[in-house]
């Protein structure tokens, strides 16, 4: 089995909130109901949504 995958799984097992708020927001972005933005601190349009908490999948701040 490859490292990068047991990583992965050790992950979302530790995280499962986590990680169905990311897939969350790809969705949405994917089907247009969340605009991704620029970095809200520097706005670098290479950004990742970060979560407050993950009760709010798509409540995120878009930062670099
Ligand atoms: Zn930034």
């Amino acid at each position: 089995m490859l490292k990068t995958d047991t990583r992965q799984a050790n992950w979302r097992r530790v995280n499962p909130g986590k990680y169905d708020a990311h897939l969350a927001v790809q969705r949405a972005v994917k089907a247009s109901e969340l605009d991704k933005q620029s970095c809200e601190v520097c706005g670098v349009e290479a950004v990742d949504a970060r979560h407050d908490q993950y009760e709010e999948p798509l409540r995120v701040r878009w930062l670099c």
